[in-house]
């Protein structure tokens, strides 16, 4: 069998130098036949037999290494010829991996598959992501809006809306009234007045003052200082009350 040439009939590694007359195998065909001969034996003779017949496969549409791996998926021993189970395999072939059931198959559509969810999961995310964006720019635009309704209103009247909200909701009375809270209460207020500045001064004005405008000099808020809370004199709420009625 040896001929004596270095390399010893291994043809496959080198460039179309096979002795076969069959067209020289494309870099994808020799991608099946080497999927099979790293699990059959497969001489020369049989990569050129099975050459035109992978190729057809290739051209309806198999992907080389699917194909390979289906072509080799469960030989356990082959009582004929490498070829001859080769080219059976490559007559009785599935129109696609997808219709196939071999492991290999299955594989490969579990893989495109998977690849398609990544896809779309990536693609909600990046949804997710602009609609969080869209909220975080519509939360600022709010409170610009809610600060220069404060501004506007000065601190007596917002003081005011604070205080008749926290009157409308006593469960309120008992926490902890945190900057975050008199926000809250405010905004509900703009709300309701449809921001519109106009109506929320007139509504502020007819609420009953604030105990802050009536006790000014004892309070110690960074706040107590505001010129244009009205210097009366000092009059404690009664106790029990939030402000004089
Ligand atoms: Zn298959």
């Amino acid at each position: 069998m040896l001929v004596g040439v270095p390399g010893g009939g291994e043809s496959t590694s080198t460039t179309s130098t096979d002795a076969a007359p069959d067209v020289p195998p494309t870099a994808d065909v020799r991608v099946v036949l080497d999927a099979i001969a790293a699990t059959l034996p497969l001489p020369d003779r049989g990569r050129a037999l099975l050459a035109g017949p992978v190729r057809g496969a290739l051209a309806a549409g198999w992907q080389p290494g699917v194909l390979g791996a289906h072509l080799v998926d469960r030989v356990t021993t082959i009582t004929t010829t490498t070829e001859a189970l080769m080219r059976y395999r490559l007559r009785v072939l599935p129109e696609t991996p997808a219709v196939c059931p071999c492991a290999a198959c299955r594989r490969h559509v579990a893989a495109a598959e998977a690849a398609v969810r990544q896809d779309a999961d990536r693609r909600a995310r990046d949804r997710a992501a602009e609609h969080h964006q869209a909220a975080v720019v519509d939360a600022e635009a709010v409170a610009a809006r809610h600060d220069a309704l404060d501004a506007d209103l000065g601190p007596v009247l917002h003081g005011r809306i604070v205080q008749a909200a926290l009157a409308a909701r006593p469960i309120l009375r008992s926490r902890q009234l945190s900057a975050a809270r008199i926000r809250t209460l405010a905004a509900s207020v703009y709300t309701d007045h449809g921001h519109d500045s106009a109506a929320i001064r007139a509504y502020a004005e007819g609420l009953p003052p604030a105990p802050s405008e009536t006790t000014t000099a004892t309070q110690t808020a960074p706040d107590a200082t505001d010129s244009t809370s009205p210097t009366r004199p000092i009059r404690m709420a009664p106790s029990g009350r939030l402000w004089p009625r």
